[in-house]
Parts: C-alpha cells; sequence; structure tokens
C-alpha cells in the first residue's frame, strides 16, 4: 500500500492512503507524558497498544458503537476512517485519582456516586485545560447536538469497558476517547492503547497507568505485555 507521512504526534504517525478517505495509523514506541529529558522508547510498546486498540475497536463495534477502525494491517499500524477530528480529550472518570484528586481535594479511590465525563481541549498554545460545555460551542469546536452525542457514547463506552475489564481483574479508574465527524456522524476516533487508560489491578490492588508506572524500563515493558495478554484472553 502506497503511503505519505501527513503528522507525526507523541505517540503515532499517521499516513495517507490511496485511498483518500482512509488514514493509516503508526504506532510509536515511544511513552508519553515524560518530560523531554527523560524521554524514553519501550521495545514493542508501538506493537502492544496497536494489539489493544484493535481489539477494542472490533469489541466496540459488536456492542454497535461506531468507531473510525477499519482493520489492523501490521503489528504496528491500523487502518482507519479519515476523520474531521474534534480538538477534545473527552475523559470518563468512574473512580477519583490524579488530576481529580488535586483539584477538588478529593480521597484517591474514592468510588464516584456517577460517573464524570470532563472535556480537554488539545491544544497547542496552552496546555490542553480544562473547558466546558458553553466554552466548547462558544468557540465553535463542537454544536451541543454533538456533544450530547460524544457524552452518550462516552457513557455507553465506560459500560461496555467497566464489564469487560473486570472480567480480567482491572477496574477502569479512568479513560480517554477523543471523537471526529464522518459526515453528520460522530464517530470515536484516535487509539484505545493503554495509553489512554488508568486501571486498579484488583489482585494487586496497584494503579496501573502509563503515568504511575516507576520510569524503569523493564517494569514497564512487563506492565504493557501483561495489559495486551488479559486484553487478548
Ligand atoms: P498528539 O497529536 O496528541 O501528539 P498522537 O501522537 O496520538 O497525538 O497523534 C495522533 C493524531 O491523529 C492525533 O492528533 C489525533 O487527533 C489524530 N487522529 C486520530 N484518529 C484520526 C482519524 N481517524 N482521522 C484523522 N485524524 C486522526
Amino acid at each position: 500500500m502506497a503511503k505519505k507521512k501527513i503528522y507525526e504526534g507523541k505517540t503515532k504517525k499517521l499516513y495517507e492512503t490511496d485511498n483518500e478517505n482512509e488514514l493509516v495509523i503508526e504506532f510509536k514506541n515511544d511513552v508519553p507524558c515524560l518530560d523531554e529529558e527523560s524521554r524514553i522508547t519501550i521495545r514493542n510498546k508501538g506493537a502492544i497498544n496497536n494489539s489493544i486498540s484493535c481489539h477494542l475497536f472490533r469489541y466496540l463495534s459488536s456492542y454497535h458503537i461506531t468507531t473510525h477502525f477499519i482493520r489492523q494491517i501490521s503489528n504496528k499500524e491500523m487502518l482507519v476512517k479519515k476523520l474531521e477530528m474534534i480538538p477534545l480529550q473527552v475523559i470518563t472518570r468512574n473512580i477519583a485519582s490524579g488530576n481529580l484528586v488535586k483539584r477538588y481535594g478529593l480521597e484517591e479511590g474514592k468510588e464516584l456516586e456517577c460517573p464524570v465525563i470532563e472535556f480537554y481541549l488539545k491544544s497547542v498554545q496552552v496546555e490542553d485545560p480544562l473547558i466546558n460545555k458553553d466554552h466548547i460551542v462558544a468557540f465553535g469546536h463542537a454544536s451541543s447536538d454533538e456533544l450530547k452525542e460524544i457524552h452518550r457514547t462516552s457513557s455507553k463506552v465506560n459500560v461496555i469497558l467497566e464489564d469487560f475489564f473486570r472480567r480480567r481483574k482491572l477496574r477502569v479508574i479512568d479513560f480517554k476517547l477523543e471523537f471526529g465527524r464522518l459526515g453528520d456522524r460522530i464517530v470515536v476516533g484516535d487509539e484505545l492503547g493503554f495509553d489512554n487508560f488508568t486501571f486498579l489491578d484488583l489482585e494487586t490492588n496497584k494503579k496501573l497507568s502509563v503515568e504511575s508506572l516507576s520510569g524503569e524500563k523493564e517494569e514497564m515493558c512487563k506492565i504493557y505485555q501483561k495489559i495486551n495478554e488479559l486484553v487478548m484472553q
């Protein structure tokens, strides 16, 4: 397949294909969220996140969630429908952790009365700030109806994935989705690899997320591998 690189982000590269409606997403081995100096790469991380993403996209499709996923084309690449991306990171939270704890002074690990869905603006000028629905509509990033659809889909995905991972002895503390437009439809885009999740390991009671790993390569490798094995069960 002929490919032309059109974008390189922190963890993925995008390529145009012969078909203008499709893109190839290649997963890199770089670990996100670390400062530039301590930037590290992990062998097989790209392949593992691709494998987890492809599996979860297929799983969501079986529950009639519309996603951009077409098929896995190699160990590090998936073929997707090209979307007009909405510049938001949509975080769904079931348990208080990280950011939420710092911002509202909650107790780490507190079970939330109901899931909380938050929007963060993806921005190069400012550091991805929390943003509310009025801002999003007023700034022209998405319409009110589109936001309702994003909210509804995030809630559904949460129920589906919570159950999926609970059967694998992991609680979903929180996870991130990105959405885009395909014609007049709102579609789940981007990826669903380990970097998008914070889990509670129900066997060890330890938090598992990219941020909570020590930065020690061997340990990180093992965690990525463990999550992949659980997903594939
Ligand atoms: P970042 O841009 O945050 O550094 P990545 O390394 O994850 O992130 O780069 C992937 C980019 O591809 C993101 O900007 C994401 O919004 C975009 N993207 C994901 N899926 C699609 C799609 N189906 N169509 C177009 N763009 C997409």
